[in-house]
Formats: C-alpha cells, structure tokens, sequence
C-alpha cells in the first residue's frame, strides 16, 4: 500500500456533523502529485474514489464510505492583472473572501463564512444574500478520474444553476483542482438583500463592512463554525429553497390560506426568478408545517436559530439524521405537498 494510505478512518473527525463511519481507504494530500499518487493507487487496485473537502456539506453513512477517501489539501492562491485570483481547491473559502476583502477585490464579499473548501463551492455553486459563485468564476480546473488528465472548464461549461453544477449533477467524475475568479479591483460592494441593506443601513458602504454585516447576520444564526456554539455541528442549510412553478406556488398558497397558516397572501414568502419560476422559502414551509427551533429527537434536532440547520448534539448517528430530515420532509409534504430537496451530499449511500 501507498505510505500516503490510511485504512479504515473515522471520517466523523473529517466533518462539521461529527457523524459517520470509516473511509475504507483515506489520504490526505497535501499536493497535486500526492493527489495523482493516490489516485493511481486506486486504479491499480480498482476501488473508487470519493473526494472530502472541508467535510462542511456532507452526511456520510454510518456503514462508512467503501474504497478511497481523498481530503484535498491542496494550497496556494495568486492574483494576476485585472482582478484575475486563482486559488488552489484546497484553501479554507472563508480565508479565501477575507484575503479578497483585504485586498479591495469585489465579487465574494457576500459569501463570507460559508464553511468549507475552495473546491467545493463550484460544485455547491454557493450562494448567499443574493451573490452566487457563477457570477464571478471564469473558469474551473478539473481532474478527469478515468484518464487522470486536467482540463479548464470555462464557466459557460459549468452547468451553473442554483446550488448546482456540472459536478453536482453528474459526481464521480473529475475532481476540482482550483478555480480562477473574475474579481473588480477597487469594486463597490454587493447589497441586494433587505436584511443585509438594514443590517448597513447606519454606516458607509464598504468590503470590510459588507464582510462583517454578513459574519454577524451569520453568527447570529448560528451558521458560521463556530465550536462552542451548541448549534454549531451541522452542514449549515440542510435543504434547498425549492424553486417552484407560478401554479405550484399558488396552490402552496391555497392551502397556507386553507391550514389557516397565513391571513393575507404577502405573508407567503414567495422570490420570483428569471425564467418566472419561483423560489419559496424552505425554512418558512419547515416552520409552518409544525417544525419548530430547537426541536429534539434524541441526539440530533433542529437547530434553535435556524429551522433550515439539522443540528448533531452528540453521542448520535447518521441514521438518527436521517430519520428527522425524513420527519421535516415528510410534514412539509403533508401539509403544502413540496417535496423539500436536501442541499448536502450523501457518502456511502445512495439516496436524495
Ligand atoms: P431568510 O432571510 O430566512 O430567507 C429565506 C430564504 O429566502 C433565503 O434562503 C433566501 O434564498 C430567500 N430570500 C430572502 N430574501 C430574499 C430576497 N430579497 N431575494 C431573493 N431571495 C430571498 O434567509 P437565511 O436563511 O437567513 O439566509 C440568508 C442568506 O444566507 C441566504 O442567501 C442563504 O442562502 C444564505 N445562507 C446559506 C446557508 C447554506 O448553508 N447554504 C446557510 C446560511 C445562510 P437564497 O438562499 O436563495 O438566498
């Protein structure tokens, strides 16, 4: 075996839920030729592979994850002409917005304190208060898993969508190696949501303020990491704000009106789109269908600042996850008839 090759690690260490079983077989690389060393391994001894990032948006199985685990490690971040930034897959996202900031380069300033790693937010295509990675990616390095070659993909490749992409819709793959990011030197800063608008209203428009009005929104909803934080293990929102038709969205309202949920149609949160889809909000669909804050089943539970975060207190298990993510579905199914889609990625088993 590989030196770099560990068998049978927890990978509940490896994730922010503190939930899981062992990878199979696990590396973590810290270079793109430890990366390739690994990978060759796991040709020769055909067992797949599946690649970790900060382990910020994954629920693993408590039957583990079979064949290799790879936690990318990879860093290095350089910024050329014009607002030209790539970065390596493996860098921290966060410290990734604040060197950003630091450096006057508008575009991400929004998507500060989002967990994880730099590799995964093109797959996530991660979003917040109205700014999503697509908006600044010019182009995607990938490693293709069969041939072992890399490509550029540029961004009109990239399948972007909300909370989507290429990778997210077909994995296994190609691995994300680094992103270059189209930046403005010198940019105003992004303000479109009301929250955040109020949030600033008191003081002048700046990165850094932007960068801190977002943290402090964030904390406040537990949804930065944050380790003595009681809702702090958790993969952030666990389910997709579902993008509906007009008519699914009408006949959600008939029966918020019928349940006697709402008094008034406004008081349905209802964001329209582009294509004239609309996006409903799950975190109101999970309250008002009998989910309250800081519900418990056992060791898991709702988190008590945010309906959307399923929250591990300790000493649980996947399946217990499982088992309340089913419950919040399954009322929100009963009572408004969406079929809420959860927004991490499953290890080790198959399911949505
Ligand atoms: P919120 O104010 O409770 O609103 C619920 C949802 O409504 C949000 O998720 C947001 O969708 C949508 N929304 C709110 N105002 C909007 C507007 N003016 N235009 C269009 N859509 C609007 O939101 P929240 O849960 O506290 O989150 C605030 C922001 O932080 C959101 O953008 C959210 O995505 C982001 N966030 C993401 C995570 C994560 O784990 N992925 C965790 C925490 C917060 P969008 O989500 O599409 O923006």
């Amino acid at each position: 075996m590989s030196a770099l090759i560990q068998q049978g690690v927890p990978l509940s260490a490896h994730t922010t839920l503190g939930l899981g079983g062992a990878a199979q077989y696990f590396a973590q690389v810290d270079t793109r030729e430890a990366l390739l060393e690994a990978l060759q391994w796991a040709q020769q001894q055909r067992v797949q592979v599946t690649v970790l990032g900060g382990g910020s948006n994954v629920v693993v199985s408590d039957q583990g994850v079979a064949g290799l685990v790879v936690k990318l490690r990879t860093r290095g971040v350089t910024l050329a002409e014009g607002g030209v930034l790539r970065s390596e897959a493996g860098e921290d996202w966060d410290g990734l917005v604040q060197h950003c900031v630091a450096q006057n380069l508008a575009g991400i300033e929004c998507l500060s304190g989002i967990p994880g790693s730099v590799g995964a937010a093109p797959v996530q295509n991660i979003g917040a208060y109205g700014q999503e990675l697509a908006d600044c990616v010019r182009s995607v390095e990938v490693l293709d898993l069969s041939t072992l070659t890399t490509a550029q993909v540029a961004r009109a490749d990239c399948q972007f969508d909300y909370r989507n992409s290429r990778w997210k819709r077909a994995p296994g793959r190609e691995i994300v190696l680094g992103v270059e990011l189209a930046l403005q030197v010198n940019g105003a800063p992004s303000v479109r949501y009301p929250e955040l608008q109020r949030a600033l209203a008191s003081s002048p428009l700046s990165l850094p303020g932007v960068r801190r009005a977002v943290l402090d929104l964030r904390r406040g909803k537990s949804m930065v990491l944050d380790p003595s934080d009681e809702n702090g293990r958790s993969v952030g929102s666990f389910f997709l704000n579902p993008i509906v038709s007009v008519e699914l969205a009408d006949i959600v309202l008939k029966r918020a009106g019928t349940a006697g949920l709402i008094r008034d149609p406004s008081e349905l949160p209802r964001y329209p789109q582009a294509d004239g889809a609309i996006k409903l909000s799950a975190a109101w669909l999970i309250e008002r269908s009998g989910t309250h804050k800081g519900e418990r089943l056992g060791a898991v539970g709702v988190s008590s600042r945010h309906s959307l975060a399923l929250v591990h207190h300790g000493g649980g298990k996947t399946a217990d996850l499982v088992a309340l993510a089913d419950t919040v579905r399954a009322r929100v199914r009963a009572v408004f008839g969406i079929e809420l889609v959860p927004e991490p990625v499953w290890l080790g088993f198959d399911r949505s």
